[in-house]
């Protein structure tokens, strides 16, 4: 299997090396040169396989010849062993044909588990292959930074480096990310919000010298095996629900428009998806696009469900190539244009093709807390602010869908004990917390508060990462004039 850039500009990468690189050297995203298909007989044999059965059937022809299919099944088995429900991704009926789909049954209990479990050990795989070991650096205002954490605790090959504002980030997801004991995970907590947590790990990645001698990686939401990762839990769900005899449609509370992206791949691989419905808080540059044909940037304030608080949904990029028929340079223009303006306009022919597939709409705080006392009220389930917000949609957009007897899957991304405020706020009184975010208050936290300063961030990754140790070997006492 080989990958190609969005772009057009860019060497095309194996399986592993993809996997390492991240945003491709034109700037572009990865995509497979060509979808594995999956047809109706695949499909049929495929529905009474485990979930870890089915992400080895699905996933290893994007691996290729990079992992041997029995290696990866063994890290795949290793990957979702640690997650507390069989099935992994299991399908709660709400009525009127909307199923919820739970993807919080991983270690940090939010859907990022599927994908960032896996990813960890394929890093780890790969690198051991090549003897080589990286450094992951990110920044986190909470669910990325505790799965990327989780997911990388058991691969000694990688050191992570997690930035979170400090005081910014709510208690449980500090508590996931800093009582986590490992000699290669290292929290900093910065003296300043966001944004500038995201502002110094870009300057260092933008930072050559530095980036090759960290060996700097990322595990954000364009990296391609997080995607590939993502779609399994489309098919597990389809399946289930009589695919491939029927259609599904899906509901999917997006804001990097990753999680919704995987669900068009599966789509492109063979499932029988009628339609992608996308639900966004009032930062709802998707809702704006799919309902006009025009995206256009604006400010970004704080809401209820702060893992969708985003200005740029960076993986539509990836659907925006094929609207363009595969053409690099068309997306190349078209992303320059964006980038200047703030404005991106779909001719209509394209616009046609994507609302054909796509519908959104978006839900602010206010309507995403009478959300959550309304499913409660109704069905006695509690749902955190994210899949409020997709389950709202369902409601909403799944109607033509349903009345037709197509059933709507809308997907929980976070656990409800997670945003316990929220909850709280929607019902009026505190939801259970379940033992696993509970007990964590007992276990000691590991952080290091450092201020908003580049220099100071940078001097504690090469003082800490084990990279460095293995460069200086590697060299033997040579100077490579690397470092001043
Ligand atoms: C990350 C996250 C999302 C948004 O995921 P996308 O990558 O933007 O699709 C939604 N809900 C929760 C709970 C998340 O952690």
């Amino acid at each position: 299997m080989r990958y190609i850039s969005s772009r057009g500009d860019a060497p095309a990468l194996s399986f592993d090396e993809v996997l390492l690189t991240g945003l491709a050297l034109d700037g572009g995203l990865y995509v497979p040169e060509k979808w594995p298909r999956f047809d109706a007989a695949a499909l049929r044999d495929m529905a009474s396989l485990s979930y870890v059965e089915q992400v080895v059937r699905l996933t290893h022809p994007f691996v290729g010849k990079a992992i041997p299919e029995a290696a990866y099944a063994d890290l795949v088995v290793d990957s979702y062993s640690a997650f507390d429900h069989d099935p992994v991704a299991p399908l709660v009926d709400l009525g009127g044909g909307i199923h919820l789909m739970e993807l919080f049954h991983g270690p940090t209990l939010a859907f990022k588990d599927y994908a960032l479990q896996l990813v960890g050990r394929l890093f780890n795989h790969v690198l051991e292959s090549r003897g080589e070991r990286v450094t992951i650096l990110g920044a986190t205002s909470g669910d990325t930074g505790s799965a990327a954490i989780s997911g990388c605790v058991a691969c000694p090959l990688v050191d992570v480096f997690m930035l979170h504002p400090k005081g910014r980030v709510s208690e449980v997801q500090r508590r996931q990310m800093t009582t986590v004991d490992a000699p290669n995970v290292f929290n900093i907590a910065i003296d300043d919000d966001f944004d500038c947590c995201q502002d110094l790990v870009k300057t260092l990645f933008n930072d050559t010298a530095f980036r090759n001698d960290m060996r700097l990686s990322a595990v954000n939401s364009i990296n391609w095996a997080r995607i590939m990762a993502q779609t399994v839990y489309y098919f597990s769900a389809a399946l289930s629900l009589g695919a491939p005899e029927h259609e599904v449609s899906f509901a999917v509370p997006t804001g990097n428009f990753g999680n919704v992206y995987a669900g068009y791949a599966a789509r492109c691989m063979g499932l029988p998806i009628k339609r992608l419905i996308i639900g966004s808080n009032h930062n709802d540059i998707l809702t704006r696009f799919f309902d006009s044909g025009t995206m256009e940037m604006h400010e970004v304030t704080p809401s209820l469900s702060p893992s969708m608080d985003i200005q740029v949904s960076s993986n539509f990029e990836r659907l925006l190539f094929d609207l363009y028929n595969r053409d690099g340079k068309r997306v190349t223009a078209a992303m320059a244009k964006f980038r200047e303006s703030g404005r991106l306009k779909l001719d209509l022919e394209c616009y046609r093709t994507a609302y054909e597939l796509f519908s959104a709409c978006c839900l602010d705080d206010e309507g995403t807390l009478a959300a959550i006392a309304q499913e409660y009220k109704n069905t006695g389930i509690l749902l955190d602010p994210h899949s409020a917000i997709g389950v709202y949609a369902a409601r909403q957009l799944g109607g033509d869908a349903t009345a037709e007897g197509t059933p709507v899957v809308a997907l929980a991304t976070a656990h409800h004990a997670k945003f316990p405020e929220a909850v709280e706020e929607a019902i009026g009184m505190p939801p259970q917390i379940p033992e696993s975010l509970a007990g964590l208050a007992g276990f000691k936290e590991r952080f290091q508060v450092l201020p908003a300063d580049v220099d100071a961030v940078a001097a504690y990754v090469r003082e800490h990462a084990a990279v460095m140790a293995q460069t200086a070997r590697g060299r033997g006492g040579e100077s490579e004039g690397k470092t001043p």
